[in-house]
């Protein structure tokens, strides 16, 4: 059996190459190559970077969907139904629009495809594909190790992706985060974590959590991590790492040499609920 994983891009006009912007390696495709039985063949398309071969022989294909990959995401998903290829959406954008994506998919996984992905699997062996598979509520974030050879070959950023946690526990109403995971953050053991990232061999990382100090117990676990490996590392966080001086310290110790802060509004009349506190307590001119 053979599965064809693609990551979509935003658009592409047919016969010119994609503008080659944020080209890092698609976390996602590699833990999706992981949970493959050993049997199964594994193709890989990134079409920010690539041709989508579809031609090519395959028994299903796998999209990753995020909303504004989506209509890309349809587009090649038809081409692919065309030949009676039965194709496989997930992610972001089918979490929280499954409908629309049940419309343009044989089957769709929402929430987490790893508490699924063995049974649908099984289910296209046997000739017995579902409609609609549901990972959610059944996250169990171990013995991760994303199957990064599926990059090999490929001119992405010199940095590794590694994921330590899901979600955030904020609820900023515009947050797609939240909807998808409803201001909960689940983590991986932080131990685990730095063993994956020695077993890379790679010394320069981005943490993909949406929210790394979301939960900052748990960021001082990561920390206390990774303060031996001597690595560098970027993430992303909220702007209340700015009032907590002891986790920016350790955050520093642990190699992170930076954090993408996202900033909504600087107007306090624009805040959202839960931001009101932390902003005005930052900018007390607000
Ligand atoms: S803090 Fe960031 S990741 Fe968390 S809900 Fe707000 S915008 Fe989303």
């Amino acid at each position: 059996m053979k599965v064809t994983l693609i990551y979509p891009a935003v658009g592409r006009n047919e016969g010119k190459p994609y503008v080659r912007a944020w080209q890092m390696q698609p976390l996602s495709m590699a833990v999706l190559a992981s949970l493959m039985p050993a049997d199964v063949e594994v193709a890989f398309f990134d079409d920010r970077m690539e041709p989508i071969d579809y031609d090519a022989p395959t028994d299903i294909v796998v999209l990753s969907v995020e909303t504004f990959t989506a209509l890309r995401a349809y587009r090649i998903a038809r081409r692919f139904r065309e030949r009676g290829i039965p194709v496989v959406m997930g992610g972001y954008h089918v979490t929280l629009l499954p409908e629309e994506a049940a419309d343009e998919a044989d089957a769709i996984v929402v929430g987490d495809a790893e508490p699924v992905w063995k049974q649908l699997i099984a289910d296209v062996l046997d000739g017995n594909l579902q409609a609609r598979y549901d990972g959610r509520g059944k996250r169990v974030l171990r013995d991760i190790r994303p199957r990064r050879s599926l990059f090999a070959d490929r001119p992405y950023q010199n940095i590794t992706l590694v994921e330590y946690a899901r979600g955030c526990n904020f609820t900023c109403d515009f947050c797609s985060i939240t909807a998808f995971h409803h201001a909960a953050q689940s983590h991986r053991p932080a131990r685990d974590v730095a063993e994956e990232m020695e077993e890379t061999g790679s010394c320069r990382f981005f943490v993909v959590d949406d929210n790394v100090v979301s939960q900052p117990a748990k960021a001082r676990e990561l920390c206390r991590e990774l303060t031996p490996l001597r690595i560098n590392w970027v993430g992303q966080a909220s702007i209340q790492i700015a009032s907590d001086d002891e986790l920016l310290a350790m955050l520093a110790e642990s190699g992170c040499r930076g954090l993408l802060i996202g900033m909504e509004s600087i107007n306090a009349a624009n805040c959202l609920r839960n931001w009101l506190v932390p902003c005005s307590s930052l900018f007390p001119s607000l």
